[in-house]
């Protein structure tokens, strides 16, 4: 039942266990007694952030590091893993018993399965590396061509913010200047604690830049 996955990765598992274990949650697991994808999940998100960067930097060698880090905080978000997922049509793969299979569900499997792929393959960095290329370079160098990643500094800091606190930022609007048809907003953006005021000549624009701002803190640290 895995031949077509494994067909579309490119990779066929000595220990088909491991595989298993990577699509399994932890509800299912927990019912039938067997392994479930938490740990892999752990080693695969590390994974993940050097296959993603080490094709940035590959790609992109002129890029200054704070782009590289925008792009990277798209690139290794949730929602994108979820589209490299469907790509691999690896959801109906997933062994869950209770709740739905849903967006944070599959981005954790999507983890599991290049760990899986890397034990398995007896930590064989090159071979996890040419796999993940062979499959998803020319996807991932046309989406930041395409610029199918906008500018959208709001979108760019929720998904740095989810993934690291699973909360949203705020935006209020300070202060509202000068005659009608040349107003300045001024607008506050925030996230535990971190804080930054962007001018606009819309409230749009002004939470534009701040939530600039806050990325740029955020992704440099
Ligand atoms: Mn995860």
């Amino acid at each position: 039942m895995y031949e077509e996955l494994e067909k579309r990765l490119g990779y066929t598992f000595k220990n088909r266990e491991l595989l298993k274990q990577a699509l399994t949650h932890v509800s299912y697991a927990k019912d039938r007694g067997t392994r479930h994808y938490e740990t892999l999940e752990f080693l695969g998100d590390a994974l993940l952030n050097f296959l993603i960067v080490d094709l940035l930097v590959e790609a992109f060698p002129d890029k200054r590091e704070g782009a590289l880090a925008s792009l990277k905080a798209y690139l290794i978000s949730e929602d994108f893993f979820n589209e490299l997922a469907r790509d691999l049509d690896l959801v109906p793969y997933i062994l869950i018993s209770r709740g739905k299979k849903n967006v944070s569900i599959i981005g954790d499997v999507f983890e599991a399965l290049w760990a899986a792929i890397y034990l398995d393959s007896g930590k064989d960095t090159n071979l996890v590396r040419d796999l993940f290329r062979n499959i998803f370079k020319e996807k991932i160098i046309e989406v930041i061509k395409r610029r199918k990643i906008k500018r959208d500094y709001k979108t760019m800091l929720q998904e740095i913010t989810q993934k690291r606190w699973k909360e949203r930022p705020e935006y209020k609007v300070v202060s509202v200047e000068g005659p009608e048809h040349a107003k300045v907003f001024t607008v506050e953006g925030s996230i535990k604690g971190y804080r930054a005021l962007g001018r606009g000549r819309s409230k749009k624009e002004a939470e534009q830049e701040a939530a600039k701002i806050l990325v740029r803190e955020l992704t440099s640290e």
